[in-house]
């Protein structure tokens, strides 16, 4: 907590609330809230969340991170937070995609257990205290929230997240549990072991399991979304499966590799018929079968050069070491809005 000079008072104070369950006391459960134009759900999930974490009888705090919301949820979260002192909210400057919010979460949190849900309810609050018993009674560092019961998603949904989960788990390892999403709990260790990671675009999802801290499973029923339509659309949902990809394996490099090999073979293939051709005097007029091969050629060059650019395009913003967002208000450090902080 840093310590401010507050203007006109001369005095340098130390700069911290005085509520229960987010000032000096560290909170036993940080419950992180990514909210992207979530106005519609924003008030049927505070109703929802206080009364389970209320009954867990644990000093809380609750972090809504607004990843640059353009609807009422900024507003609504404020007036939420006159009558439930435990609701912290942290607002991104600008839209910076579900990871990059739940980063900015995990970085601010300061509870002993923090956890992730999303905001519309597709993950039940009451999931929250299982998982805070389970960690406890297994001693784990983290307690995955397991999809059960995916059947009220739409089935373009399931289809896509059983073929993003199936291609990761083959890729990154089948210690990436199945149907997990970002509804977890995770110890302070893990929380920080995270924060420390130098990756920009990280895939919590990935991330966690790979750091192979003990864990466990609780298992839910999805719900269907309370109100509102998604916040990920097909561009983000592959946005998230390159990011997954290529921050994880090497895999689509060597995939390159072997069209790259392939493409030899058949050149070779293609160069013996054409001197067997030659020699045998058939001479064929290829126009056809010539521009068949330059243009597959190309097409295999064409894909190579594209995933490598997607390589070293992130070793560049890499080096850039730009942060992927920007937090423009932590209503747990009031004074400190005025200075655009970025914690990465
Ligand atoms: N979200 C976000 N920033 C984004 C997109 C989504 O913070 O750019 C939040 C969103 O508000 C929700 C969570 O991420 O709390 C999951 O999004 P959503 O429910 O729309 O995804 P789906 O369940 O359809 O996969
Ligand atoms: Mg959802």
């Amino acid at each position: 907590m840093a310590t401010v000079h507050t203007p006109g008072t001369g005095v340098a104070r130390r700069h911290r609330p005085a509520r229960a369950g987010a000032g000096h006391d560290r909170p036993q459960l940080t419950v992180v809230v990514p909210m992207y134009d979530e106005a519609a759900v924003v008030d049927l999930f505070v109703e929802r969340l206080r009364p389970v974490l209320d009954a867990i009888d644990e000093p809380y705090e609750v972090l809504a991170v607004d990843d640059g919301s353009r609807d009422a949820t900024p507003v609504l979260l404020e007036r939420h937070r006159r009558d439930w002192p435990e609701l912290r909210v942290v607002r991104l400057r600008a839209n910076s995609g579900h990871q990059a919010a739940l980063s900015a979460g995990l970085t601010r949190a300061r509870g002993a257990w923090v956890a992730t849900i999303d905001a519309d309810l597709q993950d039940p609050p009451e999931t929250l205290a299982a998982m805070l018993a389970a960690a406890r009674a297994e001693s784990v560092d983290v307690v995955y929230g397991v999809r059960a019961d995916r059947t009220t998603d739409s089935a373009f949904k399931r289809l896509t997240a059983g073929l993003y989960y199936r291609m990761i788990r083959r890729l990154v390892g089948a210690h990436v549990p199945h149907d997990a999403g970002d509804f977890r709990l995770m110890s302070r260790a893990t929380v920080d072991a995270v924060n420390r990671l130098p990756e920009h675009h990280r895939v919590l999802r990935l991330v966690v399991p790979a750091l192979g801290f003990p864990d466990t499973q609780v298992t839910y029923r999805r719900e269907p979304r309370a109100a509102g339509d998604t916040k990920y659309p097909l561009s983000k949902m592959l946005r998230l499966t390159v990011d997954s990809l290529t921050g994880f394996s090497i895999a689509p490099l060597r995939l390159a590799t072997w069209f790259g090999l392939g493409g030899a073979a058949v050149t070779v293939l293609l160069l013996a018929l054409a001197v067997v051709a030659f020699l045998t005097d058939h001479t064929v007029p290829g126009w056809t079968s010539t521009f068949v091969a330059v243009s597959a050629v190309g097409a295999v060059q064409l894909l190579c050069l594209g995933l490598l650019g997607e390589y070293v395009g992130r070793l560049y913003t890499q080096l850039q070491g730009r942060p992927s967002y920007f937090v423009a208000y932590d209503s747990g450090e009031d004074d400190a809005a005025d200075t655009p902080t970025a914690d990465r």
